[in-house]
């Protein structure tokens, strides 16, 4: 999960309920697919803030990230 260097993301899709919030708080880390479930697509290129209130935002806690392969959130 997540890559080794830099910041990496993963989206548990059994957990996503598809509502966007993280497209919404993170554009360019996330999109939907077409079954409405949220996939990873450039972590790098959003801010380690910015990633840190999309996962918080989650209501399924569907998103987890990592630093340098250490656990950020959860
Ligand atoms: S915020 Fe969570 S539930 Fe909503 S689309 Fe993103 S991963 Fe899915």
């Amino acid at each position: 999960m997540g890559e080794l260097h830099g910041i990496g993301a993963a989206v548990d899709q059994a957990l996503c309920v598809g509502n966007g919030i993280c497209v919404a708080l993170a554009p360019e880390a996330f999109r939907l697919d077409q079954n409405m479930k949220a996939f990873v697509v450039d972590p790098e290129g959003e801010s380690e803030t910015s990633l840190i209130a999309a996962a918080e935002a989650c209501p399924t806690q569907a998103i987890y990230l990592s630093v340098d392969g250490e656990a950020l959130y959860p």
